[in-house]
């Protein structure tokens, strides 16, 4: 059997490559698995205005570009592999991938970041990629001069609906409350955008259409009354779900499947570390999830050097789970 890698890292987000760039750095020659979709969320986002360093902003697939090769310049070999199965119950680790590989490491740190949220609906998995969406960025380009529709209350959903009105000739952001989540000056824009119509108290009940979506059924939730809004496009913005199933029974997740982790984003398993949106449901920034992935590497490091001088057995009740 190959020896064991050092480090591996699973994910290629901000998380993930910060820990690339890092480990690599420490002489670690991390393995980091970018996955079949490089980039993580910020891949599917526009400008990204609050990363320190760039005052007149960056477009998000241009800052995981050069995260990508900032990770790679300093020798972190990424492979564009999905980890499909992985074995913490015995060290070293053993992480398998999509295209059939194995591979053992020392150390394991996680950054699988979240998905976007579903409503859950019949209708909705019925049209999605044709008509129902969770990237304007993607697709927005799809809907010039049409009718769509944002779900949701939270910055995404503001964004999402700022960056619909350079398509769409309309575009309303139905929400379930009468307050938004989002940040002030995220809602000051929307309110301010001609093209923006709210409407609150209301979630969707279906999504209508035959071929394509006409349209969609609403209800009030305070006064229970049902109607009809025809449009062209749903846009969903109603938060994540972090990308943990590959962990179920080995790790300590919390109750909603967020990887739980000490302050030194250690997990449950001594030698396996945390980073980002797959732990971290408070924050949820690029740069938090940077730092997350930085703080992670460094513990990574620490592991390996004191691995080497004590062996697993002893090393395991220093590295033991402060969160317990
Ligand atoms: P979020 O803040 O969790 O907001 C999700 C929204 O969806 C909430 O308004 C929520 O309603 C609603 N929602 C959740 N489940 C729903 C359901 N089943 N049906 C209908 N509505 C539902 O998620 P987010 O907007 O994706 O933001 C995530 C994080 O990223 C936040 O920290 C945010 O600040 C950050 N972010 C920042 C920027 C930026 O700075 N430009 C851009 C995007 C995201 P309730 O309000 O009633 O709970």
């Amino acid at each position: 059997m190959a020896e064991a890698e050092k480090v591996i890292i699973i994910g290629s987000g901000p998380a993930g490559l910060t820990a690339g760039i890092y480990t690599a750095r420490a002489m670690l020659d991390p393995l980091l698995l970018a996955g079949s979709a490089m980039g993580g969320q910020l891949m599917t986002t526009t400008d990204v205005e609050n990363f320190p360093g760039f005052p007149e902003g960056i477009l998000g697939p241009e800052l995981m570009q050069r995260m990508l090769q900032q990770a790679e310049r300093f020798g972190t070999r990424v492979l564009y592999e999905d980890a499909v199965r992985v074995n913490l119950r015995e060290h070293p680790f053993t992480v398998e991938t999509s295209a059939g590989n194995v591979f053992r490491c020392l150390a394991l740190i996680i950054a699988t970041g979240a998905s976007p949220r579903r409503l859950g609906l019949p209708s909705e998995e019925k049209f999605f990629g044709r008509g129902v969406s969770t990237c304007a960025t993607c697709d927005g380009w799809f809907y010039r001069d049409k009718v769509v529709c944002v779900i949701g209350g939270g910055d995404s959903a503001m964004e999402e609906s700022l960056y619909l009105t350079h398509h769409a000739r309309k575009v309303y952001v139905i929400h379930r409350r009468d307050q938004l989540r989002a940040s002030k000056i995220m809602q000051e824009r929307a309110f301010k955008n001609p093209k923006i119509e709210f409407i609150w108290n209301t979630v969707v009940t279906e999504i209508l259409g035959d071929q394509t979506v006409t349209g969609v059924r609403l209800r009030n939730v305070k006064t229970g009354e049902e109607s009809e809004l025809p449009l062209d496009g749903v846009f969903l913005a109603i938060g994540h779900e972090p990308n943990t199933k590959l962990f179920e029974g080995q790790l300590e997740l919390d109750e909603r499947g967020y990887i739980v982790v000490d302050r030194y984003q250690r997990t449950s398993v001594p030698g396996v570390f945390a980073a980002g949106d797959c732990h971290d449901h408070t924050f949820r920034q690029a740069i938090t999830a940077a730092g997350f992935g930085c703080a992670a590497a460094i513990m990574a490091e620490r592991w390996l050097g004191e691995l080497e001088d004590k062996g697993y057995e002893a090393l395991k009740a220093d590295y033991a789970f402060a969160a317990k």
